[in-house]
This record gives structure tokens, sequence and C-alpha cells, in this order.
């Protein structure tokens, strides 16, 4: 019987109430398979847990975490009780510094059963991967003067390191894919740093001769993604890049409360997380409308990186077929709550097994 470790963080706001829905997915998909199980160990580190500790997270709370094989998070953030900084810092940012997460990867992906915002799509499929350590989100810079002369300068900072890691795991993800590497640059305007990217996108490359590439400039690269997003497969991206494609990416799809996202640690060193795109929507939370399909296919991301591949694509097909169903929270489209639609999604899990 094989045992996945796995750390539960429901977080805020509508991540206590995608979570509990998610794991009871999970728990199917374990019951189908039958020859493993996950253990949970859930931690109630939250803006609520801030307001008992004065912590978001307790001091050797990476510790606690770094036994298991992956951390599985709702959201965070409740600017009502805690001002965001201080709860995405003290949670979110802190594991992922902690853990080294240097990667972000995100997939976007044209649903059936759920209407695009765009006129005509093509049926897209791609995947962000986002530099998450370093690049434009640096801490080096500063302000200077006074007055009429005060100004602020921020210096990104480009690793060779950071740079070829970020490059090297969209090669390797293309080469499981259709095989074509985009890199998001901007290199015309910006005359240091984007340069170097370009180059260590070009000597990667090099390494992997069946890959297709191009490099396309990000204001460029921002339209195509609404216009022909279709011929894309994996784009490779700096932090502050990488943060305005993936909003587009789920702009497309539909609806925020559908995208999943990842936080990789490449060494193997620390758990990688897995988080849904969206927040805490303090505004739906209560209603019991909460699309859980967002934390429910970050769970399919969770079971392809801990090598369950098979049961991550039976999770997908039944999401779509729930979705092709009209089965549907009102973010999409439809009236259903968030406890229908997993209760289909269990329905469709179990008929297809
Ligand atoms: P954060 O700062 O944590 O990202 P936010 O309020 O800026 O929070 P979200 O919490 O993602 O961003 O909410 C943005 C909008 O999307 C809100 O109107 C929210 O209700 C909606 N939304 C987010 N997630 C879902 C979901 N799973 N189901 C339905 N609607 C959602
Ligand atoms: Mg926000």
């Amino acid at each position: 019987m094989k045992k996945w470790e796995i750390s539960v963080i429901p977080g805020d706001g509508i991540g206590t109430e995608v979570m509990p829905e998610t794991i009871r997915v999970l728990d199917t998909l374990a019951e189908i398979h039958g020859g493993l199980t996950f253990n949970y160990k859930e931690y109630p580190w939250s803006c609520e847990y801030y307001l008992e500790h004065g912590v978001m997270m307790p001091e050797d709370g990476l510790k606690q975490l770094a036994q298991s094989d992956a951390v599985f998070l709702g959201a965070v953030g409740n600017p009502k009780l805690v001002p965001d900084h201080v709860s995405l810092w003290g949670l979110l940012v802190n594991i992922r510094r902690g853990f080294e997460q240097v990667i972000n990867v995100r997939p976007a992906k044209q649903m059936k059963g759920i209407a695009s915002p765009l006129v005509n799509p093509n049926e897209f499929d791609f995947i962000v991967v986002r530099e998450n350590s370093e690049g434009e989100y640096s801490e080096v810079g500063g302000r200077i003067h006074s007055g009429e002369d005060e100004m602020a300068i921020q210096n990104a900072v480009f690793t060779k390191k950071g740079t070829t890691r970020a490059m090297e795991y969209a090669f390797e993800l293309a080469k499981t894919r259709s095989g074509l590497v985009t890199s998001a640059t901007k290199s015309n305007g910006i005359v240091h740093s984007m340069p170097f990217w370009d180059e260590v996108f070009q000597e990667t490359a090099k390494q992997y001769g069946d890959i297709q590439t191009q490099s396309i400039h990000i204001d460029a690269l921002s339209a195509f993604l609404v216009s022909k997003p279709h011929m894309l497969d994996v784009i490779v991206a700096s932090n502050l890049f990488g943060d305005i494609l993936t909003d587009i990416g789920a702009a497309i799809m539909g609806s925020i409360g559908i995208a999943p996202a990842a936080n990789i640690n490449i060494n193997g060193k620390f758990p990688s997380m897995f988080e849904p795109v969206h927040g805490s929507a303090p505004d739906i939370v209560g209603k019991g409308i909460a699309n859980p399909i967002g934390q429910i296919w970050t769970g399919k991301m969770m079971l392809d990186h801990l090598g369950e591949g098979e049961l991550g694509t039976l999770l997908l097909d039944s999401i779509e077929e729930v979705l092709q169903n009209g089965v549907k929270t009102p973010d999409i489209g439809g009236t259903a709550s968030t406890i229908e639609v997993t209760n289909e999604i269990i329905k469709r899990l179990k008929l297809r097994a």
C-alpha cells in the first residue's frame, strides 16, 4: 500500500469551503485505485490563527511541513482581519521561500462546457512556467533624494542559476507535450536583464535539439494569448511577466475559480506546494457557491507531481464531463453549489473507474 503524506492548509475564506470537498475527491480516487492512501495532516494557519497567536504560522512551521510529500493549500487572506502583506508574506511567501519553490506552474486550457470570453476560441492548452524567486520582484533598490528630486529605484535581479533552472524546467515540460517553448522577453526595451534572459534561453535550447523555440516580446505575447492562444504550448517567463500572463490565462479560461497552480521545489529537498490561482474570495464566502474546480484541478497537479498521473488524467476528464453536463457554479453561468459540483465529479469518477 502506497501512502502519500499531505500537509493540508485550508487557510481563509473559501479555502475552508473548497478544501474539504477536494479531500472527498482525493479519497474517492484512493478508493478507486485501491493500492494507495492519502494521509492528511491539517494545519489551521490562517488570519484567524494570526489573531490568536500573532503569527500566520508557528516558528517551526516549515519543519512540521517538511516531513510531508506535498503541501496542499486553499487560500490565504482576510483583509478585514489582517493586512494582506502580513498574511501573504507570513504564510505563502514564507513557505515558497523556505522550501525553495523557485518555479510556479500554471496551465490554461479551454475546458469544454465553459464559455471563454474569447469570441472564437480554438481549443487552447498551454502552460506558463514562471520564475518564482527573483527577477523584477527583488528587494534591491530604494528611494533617494527628497522633494522635487525624489526618486525610486527598483533593480531586477536575474542570476544565471535562477534563469537557467526556469528554462530547463520549461524545456523538460515541453518534451512531454507538443514540443514548443515560447520565451517571454522584452529585450528591445529592457537592455540588461532581458538580453541576458534571451542568451540563457538560446543556450538552454541548444541542449534540447528536438524542441522548437520562439521568443516574443511581452506586449505582443499578451496580445497573442488573446488572439491565438491555441498556437502556444509551454511559455517560460520571468516573475513579473509570468504573473501577468497567468492572469490572462485564467481570464480566457472563463473564471479564476477553475484555475490551478503549483509552486515547485525542483531539487526534491523540500515539498512542493499546490494552491489554486484564486484567493479567499471574501465576497462569496459562506454562500456555498465557491467553484471547487480550481482546488480540485490543483489536486490533479499534485497527483501528477507525486507520479500518480493516471489518476490525474481520470480526474481532469471527469471535471470536463461534469462541466459539459452543465453542473456548474454561478461564476461560470450555472446554479449548482460547491457541494453539488463535487458530488457530480465524484459520481463521474466512480462511473469511469
Ligand atoms: P487575493 O488577494 O487573495 O487574490 P482577491 O479578492 O483579490 O483575493 P479572489 O479571492 O481570487 O481575489 O477573488 C476575485 C474574484 O473572483 C471575486 O469576485 C471572487 O468572488 C471570485 N472568485 C475567486 N475564486 C472563486 C471561486 N473559486 N469560485 C467563484 N468565484 C471565485
Ligand atoms: Mg487580491
